[in-house]
């Protein structure tokens, strides 16, 4: 998968991309991460990228040419005008990053990591001439509520979920199959939860009211892969040593029975995902 990270600060990308998994696959060729500095697809002799906004206000706002121009380049064919828009082929995504945009999630990644190319416009200041939104960008992406100063981050996250998702990046493959926010095959055919108050017995009583009656929103028959209505947040993990300053590890998951260690982390990615995140149970 080839990326191109439209922006005008290219320096920005020293480094994010730099480690792990990310390294790794652009060492092994798995991707190809290019960043594109837009000031050099400009005409002016200033360079110019930026300019004020129709209808008055505040800040600057980036300039459509040479963002049409730097996509153009990097397709290496036009996106027609007006009379005759043509757009990107499918396997193509051109996204611009936005804090207006659809919000990014688990299930976008999985998407994207289906493409071949994928490129990302980094706005800055106020903003993007919306013409880009409308005729050059094939989505307009946000990474969640609330408004950062650059998309330069929001695209190096982007990649990052991207990438890892690709057949060969993740040194164990069953690994991005069963975290957070993936119908994970194991809940395919799990019984009731019945214990999952009793999974951190003593603890966790500060919570609201909600908690009371943990699981009563929850009709595990829906968890199944073929609707997979319910993605789970990934179970807890634990590692040596077993006790810490007197907080020691469930017992179930030193005894290595694997039955038990599988129901316990089951139940408990169930929990956690009550406790943190309970509109990931209720949505439909
Ligand atoms: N005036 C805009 C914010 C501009 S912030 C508004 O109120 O929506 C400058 C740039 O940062 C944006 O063009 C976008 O590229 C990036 N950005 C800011 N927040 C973002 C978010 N949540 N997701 C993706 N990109 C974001």
């Amino acid at each position: 998968m080839r990326f191109d990270l439209i922006t005008i600060f290219p320096e920005f990308f020293a480094g994010p991309l730099d480690h792990g998994i990310l390294r790794r696959a652009r060492e092994t060729g798995l991707v190809e991460v290019n960043v594109q500095d837009l000031r050099e697809f400009t005409k002016d002799r200033h360079r110019t990228v930026d300019d004020r906004p129709f209808g008055g206000g505040e800040g600057m706002v980036l300039k459509p040419e040479p963002l049409f121009e730097a996509v153009e380049a990097l397709l290496g064919y036009s996106v027609g005008d007006a009379q005759q828009p043509k757009a990107p082929e499918a396997k193509t995504a051109v996204l611009l990053m936005s804090a207006a945009g659809r919000v990014f999630n688990q299930e976008t990644a999985r998407r994207y990591a289906r493409l071949e190319r994928m490129i990302l416009i980094c706005g800055r200041y106020e903003g993007v001439d919306e013409r880009v939104a409308e005729h050059l960008a094939t989505e307009e992406i946000s990474i969640g509520d609330f408004v950062l100063s650059g998309g330069e981050l929001p695209a190096v996250l982007i990649t990052d979920a991207v990438t890892r998702l690709l057949p060969g990046a993740l040194g164990n493959e069953a690994s991005s199959q069963n975290e957070s926010f993936s119908a994970n095959e194991s809940m395919k055919s799990s019984p009731p939860f019945a214990g999952a108050q009793r999974l951190f017995p003593g603890g966790r009583e500060k919570a609201g009211p909600r908690q009371a009656s943990p699981l009563g929103a929850f009709d595990p028959r829906r968890n199944e892969l073929g609707g997979a209505k319910h993605a789970l947040l990934d179970f807890p993990h634990y590692t040596r040593p077993a006790e810490y300053r007197g907080w020691s590890v469930p017992e179930i998951l030193i005894g290595g029975n694997h039955a038990e260690v599988a129901n316990w982390r089951r139940a408990a990615a169930l929990e956690k995902t009550h406790r943190n995140r309970p509109d990931l149970l209720s949505r439909e």
